[in-house]
């Protein structure tokens, strides 16, 4: 089967993968809550003759699709979790929210599910024809809170895989290059003893003291770090609001990144015992839950030489003069007039070691297998991500087109490496010279998939 055979499978299925994410954009759906997504994903896997696994690795909300047998087994990852707070009506170029207060897609993994989801289709009548290789859709449920893949990758539920790709909506084309931080989770939740605060505060042991002291003791710990490592905390329980009463519950979760699984270690470690501490001081006790963690990434030169060929020969999206007056409307609203309303350049491959600001639990997929991701310009130049605009421009016709564009990427990217056994090997030779199956996972053994605030 010829590239643009697969190209024209996508194109023939555009108004059903097209009506998949405006279901799915309009009804966001938080992490590891995402009930709505997994039920049409799984029945749109069915239609098309995947064989579906639910409840993988105990998840409720993470699935596979499978198509075909034998080797090799490429993976196409999918996410279709949205962000608290981001409400916003689509295609409107000011902040107005549908419910206030309300969930909404401003990471574009509405777009990001159906993309990859798109690719798996396409491969899947490119399998049939071939008769030999597999072809699996992950549904990843908790990229934004919860980190399933790393979970999922703990279970050994990626190990099967030759290779796995995927994408991510931004502002610009570019395949992906470089590597980015581990991070690691822990939630405190300090008990005291209630009491007046003015008539019998000997009586009382603060909850609340105990997580201000551990602040105290992070705060200093900053500077015995190495200075890239990060610490970052948020307050879930202050106890109560009344400030004549010794507050007798209190919690706060603990985010460390390093660049790497076995540093985050050592500095959570290290929090761990400023908490014990606070504790101490305060004549309160402390339980610690681990929330979970994510690796760092491990790039893939010869992954993305191949998948930059492939975005350098798909057809690129075209833009109505509308999608690119909204985009130039909407670029106002954060100060941006120069440039293109849409990035329409093709970057060139940026090989890149370096560690970017930030975490992604792909990471842990990249630590079992050769891992790629591309970008397509989903969102208007210099859209900031997790905003109201990001969540307005998912829902353009725009975005809709920087979808399709990725799925064609990722369905050539993946038919490449059923036709070329040569490149495939050679990924996987470059992989396991940078991994030497080295995985530290950052999901403690005992640990299951939450959300802060709920295990207490
Ligand atoms: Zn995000
Ligand atoms: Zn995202």
């Amino acid at each position: 089967m010829k590239k643009e055979q697969l190209f024209s499978i996508i194109e023939e299925k555009k108004a059903s993968l097209i009506a998949l994410v405006r279901d799915i954009w309009a009804h966001p759906e938080l992490s590891l809550q995402e009930f709505h997504a997994a039920e049409v994903y799984t029945a749109f896997l069915r239609s098309e003759g995947f064989t579906v696994e639910t409840n993988v690795g105990g998840i409720r909300t993470a699935f596979t699709g499978t198509f075909g047998s034998g080797k090799p087994v490429i993976g196409l990852l999918g996410e279709f979790d949205a962000l608290d707070g981001l409400s916003q009506k689509g295609g409107c170029a000011e902040e107005a929210p549908i419910i206030p207060g309300g969930c909404g897609h401003g990471c574009g993994h509405h777009l990001l599910g159906a993309g990859a989801l798109a690719a798996a289709v396409a491969i899947k009548a490119y399998l049939a024809e071939r008769g030999e290789g597999t072809v699996i859709f992950f549904g990843c449920p908790g990229e934004e809170g919860g980190a399933a893949k790393a979970f999922l990758a703990r279970d050994g539920v990626f190990a099967k895989l030759d290779a796995a790709l995927t994408w991510h909506p931004e502002d610009r084309n570019e395949v992906v290059s470089g590597s980015c931080m581990a991070s690691l989770q822990a939630q405190y939740a300090f008990s005291g003893v209630a009491a007046h605060a003015a008539n019998c505060p000997e009586q009382g042991r603060s909850a609340l003291d105990a997580v201000s002291l551990m602040n105290v003791g992070a705060q200093f710990l900053r500077e015995h770090i190495p200075p890239h490592d990060m610490v970052h905390y948020s307050i879930w329980d202050a106890g109560g609001k009344s400030p004549n009463v010794v507050q007798s519950h209190a919690s706060v979760l603990y985010m460390v990144r390093s660049d790497n699984v076995k540093n985050a270690k050592q500095v959570l470690a290290r929090v761990d015992d400023i908490a014990k501490g606070a504790a101490l001081m305060t004549g309160t006790t402390v339980r610690r839950h681990f929330i979970d963690g994510t690796a760092n990434t491990v790039p893939n030169e010869t992954l993305e030489r191949l998948m930059q060929q492939q975005l350098e020969s798909a057809p690129q999206p075209s833009y109505t003069a509308e999608e690119l007056e909204f985009a130039a409307k909407l670029r106002e609203t954060f100060g941006e007039t120069e440039g293109d309303p849409i990035d329409t350049a093709i970057h060139p491959l940026h090989h890149s070691e370096a560690v970017k600001a930030g975490s992604t639990d792909v990471g842990d997929v990249s630590w079992l297998t050769p891992t790629v991701q591309v970008h397509t310009a989903s969102f208007p130049l210099g859209t900031p991500g997790h905003s109201w605009q990001a969540v307005s421009a998912g829902a353009t016709g725009a975005a809709e087109k920087a979808m399709l564009f990725a799925a064609k990427v990722l369905a050539a990217t993946a038919q490449a490496l059923y036709e070329d056994p040569q490149t495939l090997q050679a990924a996987q030779a470059e992989f396991r010279s940078r991994t030497g199956g080295g995985y530290v996972c950052p999901i403690e053994p005992d640990a299951v998939p939450c959300i802060p605030g709920d295990v207490f």
